[in-house]
């Protein structure tokens, strides 16, 4: 070995460490996927989870601006696509409506935050330096339901990747073609942003057994479930960490001080929206009787349709609740399918929403209806009206809102109610960020008390302590 050779300058052996760096950053995702043939949708949950796994190992080697720009590319490249995302996502579950799909995918795209979220904490004094950061779990299995499903997928995406984690989803396999395109386009544009392949995966056959074996694979770190009561059940019986945003039934309470046109305006716009499917959506009105007439002919003008005769009512009434239970099949239907299943005459313009008056003790008031149908009962007074709307609310943990301008009542229903979501004079969708301050999420973790989520949630928060010094005070 000549003298030449055996010699390296401090700058050459910067670039041949860096350059080793960055084959091992990229070098395995690439062969794996030459060797496995899969990519994004997998044919087995296993190789779907242990490609995922390969792909955090990889991902937490890289710097938190490629978490960034893998959401800025999200953001960006998705943006174009809200449209047919919302046409394909009305044509194959059957429910909701395009205009507010648009809407929705919009405000997750948009308002979803991301890395920024993350924000590090420190103590300093005379003994040293804490830290706090938020460092990713791994892979989690995130369970989309078919009511949001594109909206959920792309808000999950960009909260758990900005929090440094993989994702395997398990979409509602009412909605599986939409959500399969939807993934495999987010996991090539992350490939393409940060050369890390499978960050998110599923599988080519969403169903229920196989969203049960991800439940139970040893490689999933956290379940995130966006869905029903009997899954999130499942899934807090699995043994794993699991974040459960589960069902709700809003409440929305009008005081005889509320601003009654607005109020109106309000439940009109947040109950119709995408056919009331979004879980925050108001799902029944207790209005204290003094001002009740004046709300249902406010509503009338906004364009919901008042159904009071009695007859029609019964008919209304028995074509959405059969045996104590909502008719799966009118979920998320447009009001004139509901009218029509009712035998019902609908309007040549047709309605947004259907109003009924109802009992307090009413199925309809008591059962979350997710249908462009809303009960309305009348309380003799605020503290009767308090009553009915924690009994609606039923302890979900969900949300409500309230109209009023007496500012001691909203305090004392907003503390009592214990909601996730609390919205006083505004629309239920206001509480997700859309036309009011706050971010955006569509996945809220009721029974397990996270509330709206975002990056942070889907982290471990960890401490580092630094024994003497750091402190500069
Ligand atoms: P759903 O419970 O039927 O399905 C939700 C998810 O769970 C789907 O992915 C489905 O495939 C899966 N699932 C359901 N039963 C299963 C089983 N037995 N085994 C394995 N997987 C199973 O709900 P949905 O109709 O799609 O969505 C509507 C429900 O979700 C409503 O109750 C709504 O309130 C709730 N939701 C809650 C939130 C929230 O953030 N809290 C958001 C959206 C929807």
């Amino acid at each position: 070995m000549s003298d030449q050779s055996s010699t390296i300058s401090s700058e050459q052996l910067e670039g041949l460490i860096r350059s080793i760096l960055s084959e091992k950053l990229t070098a395995p995702a690439q062969s794996q996927t030459a060797a496995s043939g899969d990519v994004a949708i997998f044919a087995d949950v296993d190789s779907a989870i242990r490609a995922a796994r390969q792909a955090y190992l990889q991902y937490h080697q890289l710097p938190l601006k490629c978490r960034s720009a893998i959401i800025t590319a999200i953001r960006e490249q998705l943006a174009d696509d809200v449209t047919q995302l919302a046409e394909q996502a009305v044509e194959e579950t059957g429910m909701g409506n395009v205009g507010d799909k648009i809407l929705k995918n919009r405000l997750a795209l948009e308002k979803t935050p991301g890395v920024e979220d993350l924000k590090t904490t420190a103590l300093t004094g005379d003994d040293g330096m804490v830290l706090f950061e938020y460092s990713p779990f791994g892979v989690i299995g995130s369970i989309t339901p078919s009511t949001n499903p594109t909206e959920t997928i792309i808000n999950n995406s960009i909260s758990m990747l900005a929090a440094g984690n993989a994702i395997y989803f398990s979409p509602h396999p009412g909605a599986k073609n939409l959500s399969i395109w939807l993934i495999e386009k987010i996991e090539a544009l992350i490939y393409k942003t940060c050369g890390v392949r499978n960050l998110v995966v599923t599988v080519a056959e969403p169903s229920f057994d196989n969203t049960q074996k991800m439940m139970a694979h040893p490689d999933i770190a956290v379940l995130a479930v966006t869905g029903g009561p009997a899954i999130v059940t499942m899934a807090l019986k699995s043994g794993k960490k699991t974040i459960g945003a589960g069902a709700g039934n809003p409440p929305c309470l009008v005081d005889e001080t509320a601003e009654i046109v607005k109020a109106a305006q309000d439940i009109v716009s947040g109950a119709s929206l995408d056919n009331n499917l979004p879980c925050i959506a108001e799902k029944a009105v207790v209005v204290v009787d003094a001002v009740a007439d004046q709300l249902i002919a406010q509503m009338r003008e906004y364009g919901a349709l008042l159904i009071s005769e009695p007859q029609q009512v019964s008919a209304l009434k028995a074509a959405c609740v059969v045996d104590g239970k909502i008719n799966r099949k009118l979920i998320g239907k447009d009001p004139q399918v509901i009218l029509q299943t009712a035998g019902l005459h609908c309007p040549a313009k047709a309605p947004k929403l259907l109003i009924v008056e109802t009992p307090a003790d009413d199925p309809l008031m008591m059962l979350e209806q997710l249908m462009p149908v809303l009960p309305i009962a009348r309380v003799a007074d605020f503290e009767q009206g308090l009553a009915l709307a924690l009994k609606v609310e039923g302890g979900l943990h969900h949300t409500a809102t309230m109209h009023s301008q007496n500012v001691s009542r909203l305090n004392k229903v907003a503390q009592l109610m214990q909601t996730s979501i609390f919205v006083k004079n505004g629309p239920s969708y206001a509480g997700i960020g859309y036309g009011a301050e706050g971010f955006n999420t569509f996945t809220i973790a009721t029974p397990t008390g996270e509330g709206t989520t975002s990056a942070k949630t889907f982290c471990r928060l960890r401490r580092c302590t630094l024994t003497n010094g750091f402190s500069i005070r």
